[in-house]
């Protein structure tokens, strides 16, 4: 090697300089994605991860130690769930409601499948008379429509995968914190254990991000045109949409939201499994995947799929029944797009 460059080299291991040494700890191209969604984010020092589940479990096994309590929303994205309630306690930590052990909150602005809004203030309030971490994943939501560290959040987080890359052709994840030791925390969890991201990733997102403005305001357009379309057709029963009058969560929406009521929108039919098959069949062109935040249109059907394991009366519980479907607007033309729906809707009428 170059004598200057390995000077160099052993300068940078020693932290006296700045530069990459292995790309496990960081890269150029790693460095310029988290720059962008910090500057959305309206924070510094965000950590690119090789998943959104990489950025979850930073922020809490990067953060938390053995006995600390932790609560989560109860409609968290299912692999977050899945960590809190067999994961963490195998290892130690504890799952429960608030006590003088908790450390921390985790929550998603805007649930899924049922689009419930979380009282973000009254949640960031509590957690902080009670000295606990708030962490907000907003994947969902994107900055474009809440910016959660203004909200009172410690650490925010993003699958990166979904709408911000934009293309379902990567998995990154994004995870940052105010707080420096917060922070060092975590970037030292993602380097030691390996939850690197890819270079070729990070610029395939990095590209995707650069039309994220006009995707995420054409998607959350079009939503809104296909919620009010569904909800006029006779055989749709009900219809969630975050920011609509009809929605259970409508004042929050907007407090919180103003106008910008994102790109999911879920809906019910009425029937059973043969009008939500002839339904998914019928939809022409709607790929029908568990993924969200695509180009494409996709369309998922949690009560098979993300919710199979529940029974039938937990899922209604939460509102999840047979014929309820979950849609990530694409950026189809909107007329094109709600004549597929009623292609589906009519087969589903016919199967019923
Ligand atoms: C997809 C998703 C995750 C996990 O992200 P991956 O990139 O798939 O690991 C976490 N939270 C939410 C809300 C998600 O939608």
């Amino acid at each position: 090697m170059h004598r200057r460059r390995r000077t160099r080299l052993m300068r940078n291991m020693k932290g006296r300089a700045q530069g990459y040494t292995y790309s496990r700890e960081g890269h150029p191209n790693a460095e310029v994605l988290a720059g962008r969604i910090d500057a959305m984010e309206g924070t510094t020092g965000g950590i690119v991860t090789s998943s959104g589940m990489a950025a979850v479990t930073a922020a809490l096994m990067g953060v938390l130690s053995a006995g600390d309590h932790v609560i989560g929303g109860d409609q968290l994205y299912g692999r977050s769930l899945r960590l809190m309630k067999e994961d963490l306690p195998r290892l130690g930590y504890f799952n429960a409601a608030i006590t003088p052990a908790t450390k921390m909150v985790l929550i998603e602005v805007v649930s899924n499948p049922t689009l419930r809004v979380a009282d973000v203030t009254g949640i960031a309030a509590l957690c902080k008379a009670r000295g606990v971490l708030l962490v907000v994943d907003n994947t969902f939501t994107t900055p474009r429509a809440i910016r959660p560290f203004e909200h009172g959040a410690d650490i925010v987080l993003h699958s990166v995968t979904k709408l911000m890359a934009g293309h379902s052709d990567v998995m990154l994840g994004w995870v940052a914190a105010k707080d420096e030791t917060l922070r060092k925390k975590m970037y030292d969890f993602v380097v030691t254990t390996g939850m690197t991201p890819s270079p070729f990733d990070c610029w395939l997102a990095e590209r995707g991000m650069m039309s994220f403005d006009l995707r995420f305001d054409r998607a959350q357009q079009t939503a809104r045109v296909l919620a009010d379309h569904l909800g006029a057709q006779k055989g749709v029963t009900k219809v969630l949409y975050p920011t609509n009058a009809s929605h259970p969560d409508h004042n929050r929406a907007t407090a919180l939201l103003g106008d910008q009521g994102c790109n999911m929108v879920s809906f019910e039919i009425p029937g059973g499994r043969a009008s939500t098959n002839a339904f998914t069949q019928a939809a022409q062109g709607i790929a029908f995947a568990p993924t969200l935040g695509d180009v494409g249109t996709t369309l998922s059907h949690p009560a098979s799929s993300s919710h199979r394991a529940l029974t039938v009366e937990e899922r209604a519980e939460i509102g999840i029944s047979e014929g309820f479907f979950r849609v990530s607007v694409g950026l189809e033309d909107p007329d094109a797009l709600c004549d597929v729906f009623d292609q589906g809707l009519a087969a589903a009428a016919d199967a019923s």
